[in-house]
C-alpha cells in the first residue's frame, strides 16, 4: 500500500526540494478508512528558498507542523503534514520557506483548489463540498483563488466587439440588485469580459477602466442597448467603434409594449364583463414570439385574435410588421422602412407603442449602425450569454453576496485560464 501510493503521488505530483516521507492510513471503529495521513520532508540535499524572492536561502528554525487538504484517495480525506523551516533571506529578511503545494496560509493545497474548482463548473457549491466531504467555505475559497489567478493571467489580445448589458438578479428591484456585464463577442472568443455591481455611468467606467485604455482604444464595434447611461459613457470613451443597438434589445422592448397593451386591454375587458376577454386569455407567449415561428393551433388561436378590433391585435401587428426591418441590406432603406414603421406607429393611438417608436427615434442612428456592421458582430452573442449568466444567477442563489456571484461568474463564463498543478489531470 505505501509503496503504491507513493508511486502514485510521484508521477502526480512532485515537489522539487521534498519527498513523500511516510504515509498513514486511520481508521474508523467499523475498520473503513477515515483519513489518510501524508507527512513531507524536505531533502535533505537541497537548500529551502525563501517564500518572496524563490532564492535559496540558509535555514533559521523550523515551525510546528501544519497540514493541508490534498485531493483524496479513493474518496477518502487526504492531508498531506510538514513543519515548515524558515529562512533567512538576504534581501527579505527571516521569512517562511516556500512551499511549492501551498499557497499562503492556506489550509488546503493548490492541486485541491484546481480539483474542487473545476467540479465546481458542474456542480453547485454545495454539491460539490458534499461531494468531497468538504465545506462550502472550502470550495468556495478554492474558487476564489482559482478565478484570481485566472484573472491575473488572461490575456486582453485581439478583443474587437464588446457587448455591455445590464442584468437584473435577486429578488427586489433595488439599485444593487443590477449588475452592468461586459462581454467579449468577437466570433473567435464569446466570453465574459467584467461584471459589476449596479448599472450607472460609474459602473461602466469602472469596467472599461478595469480593461485597460489600450483594450478600450482597440475596439472597432460596441453593442449595448438603450440605456442612457450606457451610450454617454460608450460615446464619450469608445467613441472610435461602431456603437450598434442589439437587435434583441429592440424587439425586447417591443415585447414588453405588446404585453403592456394585453395586460391592461385583458383587465379592462374582464372588468366589463366583456367576452371578449376570453381571446386574450393564455395568449401571452404565442403573441410575443415572433409571427412566423407561431404554429398548428396556436396560429390558428392568434389568428383570431387578429381578425379581432382589439388594441392587442393592432399592437402585435405593429410589432410584427419591425421584424420586416430586419431584411434588410442597404442602410438608406432600412431608415426609409424605420421612418416609415414610427409614422405608423405614432398614429396608432396605442400609448406603449407610441413609446417605443419615440425611443427608436431619437436612438435611429445607432439601430442603423446594426446594417453597418452587418457580418461583422453576431446577434445572438449577448443575447446567448444572458441566458448563461441567468443560469449562473439563478444556481447561485444561496449566496446572496455580490461576491460570491461574481466569483462564479467569472468561473463559468469567463474562459480564464487554469493553473496546471498537475502533471496529470485528476478531473
Ligand atoms: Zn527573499
Amino acid at each position: 500500500m505505501q509503496l503504491q501510493v507513493k508511486t502514485l503521488l510521484n508521477s502526480l505530483q512532485r515537489f522539487s526540494g521534498f519527498v513523500f516521507q511516510d504515509i498513514r492510513m486511520k481508521r474508523r471503529r467499523d475498520g473503513g478508512l477515515e483519513q489518510v495521513d501524508i507527512s513531507i520532508e524536505a531533502h535533505a540535499g537541497i537548500p529551502a528558498k525563501c517564500s518572496r524572492c524563490l532564492k535559496p536561502a540558509p535555514g533559521y528554525d523550523r515551525l510546528p507542523s501544519r497540514s493541508w487538504l490534498f485531493v483524496p484517495l479513493w474518496e477518502v480525506t487526504t492531508l498531506f503534514h510538514y513543519p515548515p523551516r524558515r529562512v533567512e533571506c538576504a534581501e527579505h529578511g527571516v521569512v517562511v520557506e516556500h512551499l511549492p503545494w501551498s499557497e499562503g496560509k492556506r489550509p488546503v493545497t493548490k492541486a485541491m483548489m484546481c480539483f474542487l474548482s473545476r467540479w465546481a463548473r458542474q456542480l453547485s457549491l454545495r454539491e460539490t463540498a458534499r461531494a468531497f466531504h468538504t465545506s462550502w467555505e472550502c470550495v468556495y475559497r478554492s474558487v476564489e483563488w482559482f478565478v484570481q489567478w485566472g484573472l491575473a493571467h488572461r490575456k486582453l489580445e485581439g478583443i474587437e466587439a464588446i457587448g455591455v448589458d445590464e442584468i437584473h438578479w435577486g429578488k427586489s428591484k433595488r439599485a444593487d440588485n443590477f449588475l452592468t456585464v461586459i462581454y467579449q463577442i468577437d466570433t473567435h472568443c464569446r466570453r465574459l469580459l467584467w461584471v459589476g455591481k449596479r448599472r450607472t455611468q460609474a459602473t461602466l467606467r469602472k469596467g472599461l477602466a478595469a480593461l485597460g485604455t489600450e483594450v478600450v482604444q482597440g475596439l472597432r464595434f460596441v453593442c449595448s442597448d438603450m440605456w442612457k447611461p450606457y451610450l454617454n459613457v460608450l460615446a464619450a470613451q469608445a467613441n472610435q467603434a461602431l456603437h450598434v443597438l442589439d437587435r434583441f434589445h429592440i424587439t425586447s422592448h417591443l415585447n414588453q409594449a405588446l404585453d403592456q397593451v394585453r395586460r391592461v386591454e385583458s383587465g379592462r375587458l374582464r372588468a366589463a364583463g366583456s367576452a371578449q376577454a376570453q381571446r386574450l386569455k393564455h395568449m401571452r407567449w404565442k403573441l410575443l414570439r415572433r409571427g412566423s415561428r407561431v404554429r398548428g393551433r396556436a396560429k390558428r388561436e392568434l389568428g383570431r385574435l387578429l381578425r379581432t378590433k382589439l388594441m392587442t391585435a393592432r399592437a402585435w401587428a405593429l410589432k410584427d410588421l419591425f421584424e420586416h426591418f430586419w431584411t434588410y441590406k442597404s442602410v438608406k432603406y432600412a431608415g426609409w422602412f424605420l421612418d416609415f414603421w414610427i409614422w405608423r406607429a405614432l398614429r396608432s393611438r396605442i400609448e406603449p407603442m407610441q413609446k417605443v417608436a419615440r425611443t427608436l427615434r431619437t436612438h435611429e442612428p445607432l439601430i442603423l449602425n446594426w446594417f453597418r456592421a452587418k457580418g461583422e458582430i453576431s446577434s445572438g452573442a449577448v443575447e446567448g450569454l444572458n441566458n448563461k449568466i441567468r443560469v449562473v444567477t439563478r444556481r447561485s442563489y444561496g449566496f446572496r453576496t455580490f461576491n460570491a456571484m461574481e466569483i462564479a461568474l467569472y468561473h463559468t463564463l469567463g474562459k480564464l485560464p487554469e493553473p496546471n498543478e498537475f502533471t496529470h489531470s485528476l478531473c
